[in-house]
Protein backbone atom coordinates (compact mmCIF):
# COMPACT_ATOMS: atom_id res chain seq x y z
CA UNK A 1 0.00 0.00 0.00
CA UNK A 2 1.31 3.48 -1.14
CA UNK A 3 1.83 6.23 1.20
CA UNK A 4 0.68 8.68 -1.12
CA UNK A 5 0.69 11.87 1.46
CA UNK A 6 4.14 10.98 2.42
CA UNK A 7 5.18 10.35 -1.43
CA UNK A 8 4.06 13.84 -2.04
CA UNK A 9 5.98 15.27 1.03
CA UNK A 10 8.76 13.69 0.27
CA UNK A 11 8.61 15.28 -3.68
CA UNK A 12 7.59 18.86 -2.26
CA UNK A 13 11.06 18.31 0.08
CA UNK A 14 13.09 18.04 -3.20
CA UNK A 15 11.11 20.63 -4.63
CA UNK A 16 8.75 19.22 -6.60
CA UNK A 17 4.74 20.16 -6.89
CA UNK A 18 3.24 16.65 -6.71
CA UNK A 19 -0.55 15.91 -7.25
CA UNK A 20 -2.51 12.78 -6.79
CA UNK A 21 -5.00 11.15 -8.60
CA UNK A 22 -7.05 7.63 -8.03
CA UNK A 23 -7.77 7.15 -11.85
CA UNK A 24 -6.03 8.31 -15.20
CA UNK A 25 -8.96 10.02 -16.27
CA UNK A 26 -9.22 12.76 -13.29
CA UNK A 27 -5.64 13.13 -14.09
CA UNK A 28 -6.03 14.11 -17.72
CA UNK A 29 -9.12 16.25 -16.49
CA UNK A 30 -6.77 18.53 -14.22
CA UNK A 31 -4.08 18.46 -17.07
CA UNK A 32 -6.49 19.77 -20.06
CA UNK A 33 -7.99 22.58 -17.82
CA UNK A 34 -4.69 23.00 -16.40
CA UNK A 35 -2.35 23.98 -19.39
CA UNK A 36 -4.02 26.07 -22.12
CA UNK A 37 -2.60 28.06 -25.43
CA UNK A 38 1.07 27.16 -24.65
CA UNK A 39 3.39 25.06 -26.80
CA UNK A 40 3.37 21.56 -25.42
CA UNK A 41 6.33 18.90 -26.03
CA UNK A 42 5.60 15.12 -25.19
CA UNK A 43 8.74 12.97 -24.55
CA UNK A 44 8.44 9.33 -25.57
CA UNK A 45 5.56 7.78 -22.66
CA UNK A 46 3.23 4.60 -22.94
CA UNK A 47 1.38 6.03 -20.02
CA UNK A 48 0.95 9.92 -21.85
CA UNK A 49 -0.54 7.73 -24.52
CA UNK A 50 -2.60 5.90 -22.13
CA UNK A 51 -4.12 9.16 -20.78
CA UNK A 52 -4.72 10.28 -24.48
CA UNK A 53 -2.93 13.83 -23.33
CA UNK A 54 -2.24 14.51 -27.07
CA UNK A 55 -5.52 14.42 -28.20
CA UNK A 56 -7.13 16.37 -25.25
CA UNK A 57 -4.01 18.83 -25.09
CA UNK A 58 -3.84 19.38 -28.79
CA UNK A 59 -7.60 20.81 -28.58
CA UNK A 60 -6.47 24.12 -27.01
CA UNK A 61 -2.31 24.16 -27.50
CA UNK A 62 0.27 23.37 -29.67
CA UNK A 63 1.52 20.09 -29.45
CA UNK A 64 4.62 18.25 -30.60
CA UNK A 65 4.99 15.27 -30.29
CA UNK A 66 7.45 12.90 -32.57
CA UNK A 67 5.75 9.94 -31.77
CA UNK A 68 2.55 11.43 -33.95
CA UNK A 69 5.07 13.57 -36.12
CA UNK A 70 8.62 13.10 -37.09
CA UNK A 71 11.86 13.02 -35.58
CA UNK A 72 12.69 15.98 -37.12
CA UNK A 73 10.45 17.95 -34.31
CA UNK A 74 12.80 16.68 -31.65
CA UNK A 75 15.22 19.90 -31.47
CA UNK A 76 12.20 22.02 -31.20
CA UNK A 77 10.65 20.55 -28.27
CA UNK A 78 13.89 21.97 -26.21
CA UNK A 79 11.92 25.53 -27.20
CA UNK A 80 8.29 24.70 -26.00
CA UNK A 81 6.58 26.37 -23.04
CA UNK A 82 6.00 23.17 -21.35
CA UNK A 83 7.19 19.58 -21.04
CA UNK A 84 5.45 16.17 -20.60
CA UNK A 85 6.76 12.94 -19.90
CA UNK A 86 6.73 10.40 -17.50
CA UNK A 87 9.70 8.08 -15.53
CA UNK A 88 10.83 5.16 -15.43
CA UNK A 89 11.30 4.63 -11.84
CA UNK A 90 10.59 6.96 -8.83
CA UNK A 91 11.94 5.96 -5.05
CA UNK A 92 9.38 6.94 -2.58
CA UNK A 93 12.27 9.11 -1.46
CA UNK A 94 11.37 11.30 -4.29
CA UNK A 95 15.13 10.09 -6.28
CA UNK A 96 14.02 9.04 -9.77
CA UNK A 97 15.53 7.50 -13.06
CA UNK A 98 15.22 7.88 -16.48
CA UNK A 99 17.03 5.78 -19.46
CA UNK A 100 17.30 7.47 -22.92
CA UNK A 101 18.71 6.31 -25.76
CA UNK A 102 19.08 9.15 -27.50
CA UNK A 103 18.66 11.66 -24.61
CA UNK A 104 16.40 14.06 -25.59
CA UNK A 105 13.84 13.42 -23.23
CA UNK A 106 16.34 13.49 -20.37
CA UNK A 107 18.29 16.51 -21.74
CA UNK A 108 14.39 18.23 -21.99
CA UNK A 109 14.11 17.65 -18.31
CA UNK A 110 17.10 18.45 -16.90
CA UNK A 111 17.59 22.31 -18.79
CA UNK A 112 14.57 23.11 -21.12
CA UNK A 113 11.15 23.93 -21.08
CA UNK A 114 10.77 25.66 -18.12
CA UNK A 115 7.25 24.54 -17.08
CA UNK A 116 7.65 20.03 -16.57
CA UNK A 117 5.31 17.58 -16.05
CA UNK A 118 6.12 13.87 -15.16
CA UNK A 119 2.79 11.55 -14.98
CA UNK A 120 3.45 8.61 -12.97
CA UNK A 121 1.32 5.55 -12.30
CA UNK A 122 1.56 3.49 -9.04
CA UNK A 123 3.08 0.59 -11.00
CA UNK A 124 6.41 3.01 -11.15
CA UNK A 125 7.05 3.51 -7.47
CA UNK A 126 9.57 1.30 -5.79
CA UNK A 127 11.07 1.44 -2.31
CA UNK A 128 14.03 2.70 -2.30
CA UNK A 129 16.72 4.39 -5.24
CA UNK A 130 18.32 1.04 -5.92
CA UNK A 131 15.17 -0.31 -6.86
CA UNK A 132 13.70 2.26 -8.95
CA UNK A 133 16.83 2.31 -10.98
CA UNK A 134 16.74 -1.87 -10.98
CA UNK A 135 13.18 -0.92 -12.69
CA UNK A 136 14.03 1.20 -14.88
CA UNK A 137 16.53 -1.02 -16.32
CA UNK A 138 15.02 -4.64 -15.88
CA UNK A 139 11.51 -4.17 -16.37
CA UNK A 140 10.97 -0.20 -18.21
CA UNK A 141 14.12 -0.67 -20.60
CA UNK A 142 13.27 -4.11 -22.13
CA UNK A 143 9.41 -3.48 -22.57
CA UNK A 144 10.48 -0.59 -24.30
CA UNK A 145 12.95 -2.25 -26.38
CA UNK A 146 10.28 -4.97 -27.01
CA UNK A 147 7.95 -2.25 -28.08
CA UNK A 148 9.95 -0.85 -30.40
CA UNK A 149 11.18 -4.50 -31.96
CA UNK A 150 14.94 -3.41 -31.30
CA UNK A 151 17.28 -5.92 -32.21
CA UNK A 152 18.45 -6.68 -28.27
CA UNK A 153 18.33 -9.94 -26.42
CA UNK A 154 15.59 -8.19 -24.02
CA UNK A 155 13.51 -7.60 -26.64
CA UNK A 156 12.65 -11.30 -27.41
CA UNK A 157 10.94 -11.90 -24.41
CA UNK A 158 11.05 -8.21 -22.08
CA UNK A 159 11.87 -10.14 -19.31
CA UNK A 160 15.25 -8.10 -18.26
CA UNK A 161 18.18 -6.70 -19.27
CA UNK A 162 21.17 -8.69 -20.45
CA UNK A 163 23.75 -5.01 -20.67
CA UNK A 164 24.19 -6.01 -24.22
CA UNK A 165 26.65 -4.09 -26.59
CA UNK A 166 24.29 -4.61 -29.86
CA UNK A 167 24.10 -1.34 -32.11
CA UNK A 168 20.27 -1.49 -31.47
CA UNK A 169 20.95 -0.96 -27.40
CA UNK A 170 18.45 1.81 -26.39
CA UNK A 171 19.88 2.60 -23.21
CA UNK A 172 22.48 5.10 -23.56
CA UNK A 173 21.82 7.58 -20.75
CA UNK A 174 20.70 6.72 -17.60
CA UNK A 175 20.11 10.40 -15.46
CA UNK A 176 19.32 9.93 -11.75
CA UNK A 177 17.56 12.89 -10.88
CA UNK A 178 18.20 13.93 -6.86
CA UNK A 179 16.26 17.37 -6.42
CA UNK A 180 14.82 19.48 -8.97
CA UNK A 181 17.31 20.84 -11.42
CA UNK A 182 17.21 24.74 -10.65
CA UNK A 183 16.84 25.51 -13.83
CA UNK A 184 12.83 24.40 -14.47
CA UNK A 185 10.40 26.98 -12.62
CA UNK A 186 7.72 24.55 -12.35
CA UNK A 187 7.72 20.63 -12.04
CA UNK A 188 5.52 18.52 -10.78
CA UNK A 189 4.47 15.25 -10.70
CA UNK A 190 0.91 13.92 -11.72
CA UNK A 191 0.45 10.59 -9.54
CA UNK A 192 -1.74 8.08 -10.17
CA UNK A 193 -3.21 5.36 -8.15
CA UNK A 194 -3.04 2.82 -11.64
CA UNK A 195 -0.88 1.02 -12.95
CA UNK A 196 0.66 3.01 -16.31
CA UNK A 197 3.38 2.60 -18.88
CA UNK A 198 6.02 0.58 -18.10
S1 LIG B 1 21.14 -2.59 -22.16
FE1 LIG B 1 20.56 -3.83 -23.95
S2 LIG B 1 19.71 -5.70 -23.05
FE2 LIG B 1 19.73 -4.16 -21.43
S3 LIG B 1 17.67 -3.29 -21.50
FE3 LIG B 1 19.03 -1.96 -22.70
S4 LIG B 1 18.80 -2.68 -24.79
FE4 LIG B 1 18.03 -4.28 -23.44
Amino acid sequence: MINYPELKRNLEKRGYKASVFSVKEEAANYLQEKIVKRNIAFGGSMTLQQLGLYEKLKEKNAVLWHWHQTTAVLPLAQQADVYMSSVNGLSYNGEWVNIDGTGNRVAALIYGPKEVYLVVGRNKIAPDLDSALDRAKNIAAPLNAKRLNADTPCAVKGDRCYDCDSPGRICRVTAIFDYKPNGIEHYEFVIIDEDLGY
